[in-house]
C-alpha cells in the first residue's frame, strides 16, 4: 500500500489517540522500526523523536482503513450489500469432543480444540492467546502458547483488553514459523492491514487468524474491583467463569450471579465503540457464543480456515451441527454486526 509518509503525531496521535478511537491494539508499537513508541496504559506513547517513516499509519486498524481493498486482498472480492457480517464460505455450530477442553472453555471450546488440533498435527508451532493472570482473575495476559498445556490453560473468555498483537514480537524472537493468532476484531484488522502493507517480517509466521466476536471489552478496575468486589461483595478469586448471555453471568463458586448488561456496560471501554467490526470479518475463522449454550457459532471465511476446520471435524476433534438449526443465533449475529457498524459510523461523524 502506498501512502504519503506521515509522522505518528500527525496521524495516529492526532486522529486516533486524541479522538478516543485508539483501541490499544499496539500494532504501531510492534512495527515502529525505530522503537519510538512504547505501550503505556493501553495506548502508544511516543518516547523518541518520530522519524516519519509512516509505518504506524499503514498498520493502525483505526486510521484510514481500506476495507474494500483489504477484502479483495483476503477474499479476492468485496462483500455484497447483503453480507451483513462479512464474506464467508460456511457457517456451523461446533463443540470440542475433549472433556478437558469443555471444562475450561467459554462456549463450545471450538477455538481451543482447533488450536490443539493444529498444534498436535504440526500445522502450527505456537499460538498467540490470552491467559488469565493468577493474582488478578480474568485479567488477560497476552501469551505465546508453545505447548498443548499452554493452549488448554488459555481457554475461556477474558472480557478485558488483551494486546495479543504485542506478543508477535516474542514469536519472532523464538523464530516460530507457523503461528495461530487468536484476537478480537480490531486485532484481526490490524494483522490484515500489516499483511496488506507488505510487512512480512511480522506477518509471515501467521498461518491462521481466529477472530472472536466482540461487542466491546470492559475496564477491569471498574467491573471486577468497583462492581463485583465493591458493590456485589464478591471476591474476584471466587469467580470461576464470566459469560454474557443476554446478561453478564458470573459463576461464583457453584452459584450464578447476574449483572444486567445495562449495568455492566457502564464499564465498557469507550474506544471499542469506534470499532465497526463485531464478528472479526477478516479472520480465517470467526467464533462467537451468540446466546448458545455449550456450542460455538463458527463462521468459516477463507480456504485456510476451511481446511483447518474440516480436518479437525474429520478427525473427530470437534463435533458440528448445521448453523441453520439456530436461527436466533444467526439473527443475533446480523443484528449485532449492523448495530456495531452503525454506532461506529455515527461516532466517527
Ligand atoms: C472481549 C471479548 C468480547 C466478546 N464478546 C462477544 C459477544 O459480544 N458476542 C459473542 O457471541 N461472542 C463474544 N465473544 C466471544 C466468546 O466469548 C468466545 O470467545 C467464543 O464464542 C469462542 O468460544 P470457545 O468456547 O470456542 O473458545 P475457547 O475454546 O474458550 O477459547 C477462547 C480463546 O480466546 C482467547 N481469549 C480469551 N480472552 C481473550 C481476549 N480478551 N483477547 C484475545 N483473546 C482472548 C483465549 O486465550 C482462547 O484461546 C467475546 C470474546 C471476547 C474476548
Amino acid at each position: 500500500m502506498k501512502t504519503a509518509k506521515v509522522s505518528f503525531e500527525d496521524s495516529i496521535a492526532e486522529a486516533v489517540v486524541k479522538t478516543g478511537k485508539c483501541v490499544g491494539c499496539g500494532t504501531c508499537v510492534l512495527t515502529c522500526p525505530f522503537n519510538c513508541l512504547e505501550y503505556i496504559e493501553e495506548k502508544p506513547s511516543i518516547v523518541k523523536e518520530c522519524k516519519v517513516c509512516g509505518i504506524c499509519a499503514q498498520v493502525c486498524p483505526q486510521y484510514d482503513f481500506p476495507l474494500s481493498k483489504i477484502e479483495s486482498f483476503v477474499f479476492g472480492r468485496e462483500r455484497k450489500s447483503d453480507e451483513a457480517f462479512g464474506i464467508y464460505r460456511r457457517l456451523a455450530l461446533a463443540r470440542a469432543t475433549d472433556k478437558q477442553i469443555l471444562q475450561k472453555c467459554q462456549d463450545g471450546g471450538a477455538v481451543t480444540a482447533l488450536l490443539l488440533f493444529a498444534f498436535e498435527n504440526g500445522i502450527t508451532d505456537g499460538a498467540i492467546v490470552a491467559k488469565s493472570e493468577l493474582e488478578k482473575p480474568f485479567y488477560p495476559q497476552p501469551t505465546l502458547a508453545t505447548t498443548a498445556n499452554d493452549i488448554l490453560q488459555s481457554a475461556g473468555t477474558k472480557y478485558f483488553y488483551s494486546p495479543n498483537i504485542l506478543t508477535i514480537a516474542k514469536a519472532l524472537e523464538r523464530r516460530l514459523m507457523k503461528l495461530a493468532f487468536v484476537g478480537t476484531p480490531c486485532q484481526i484488522r490490524a494483522v490484515r492491514k500489516m499483511q496488506f502493507a507488505g510487512l512480512k517480517k511480522y506477518t509471515a509466521p501467521i498461518r491462521h487468524l481466529i477472530g472472536l466476536a466482540c461487542s466491546e471489552c470492559f475496564i477491569y478496575d471498574g467491573l471486577m474491583k468497583e462492581h463485583v468486589a465493591g458493590k456485589l461483595g464478591v471476591n474476584p478469586k471466587r469467580v470461576r467463569k464470566v459469560n454474557i448471555k443476554g446478561k453478564m453471568l458470573l459463576t461464583v463458586d457453584s452459584e450464578t450471579v447476574a449483572i444486567p448488561l445495562t449495568e455492566a456496560k457502564q464499564y465498557a471501554r469507550k474506544s471499542c465503540h469506534f470499532c465497526e467490526d463485531f464478528s472479526s470479518e477478516l479472520a480465517d475463522i470467526s467464533v462467537g457464543g451468540l446466546g448458545l449454550e455449550g456450542w460455538t457459532f463458527v463462521i468459516i471465511r477463507t480456504q485456510q480456515g476451511e481446511e483447518l476446520f474440516s480436518n479437525a471435524e474429520e478427525a473427530g476433534t470437534i463435533t458440528t451441527k448445521e448453523a441453520s438449526t439456530e436461527t436466533n443465533a444467526l439473527n443475533l449475529l446480523i443484528k449485532l454486526s449492523v448495530k456495531k457498524r452503525t454506532v461506529a459510523k455515527e461516532l466517527a461523524k
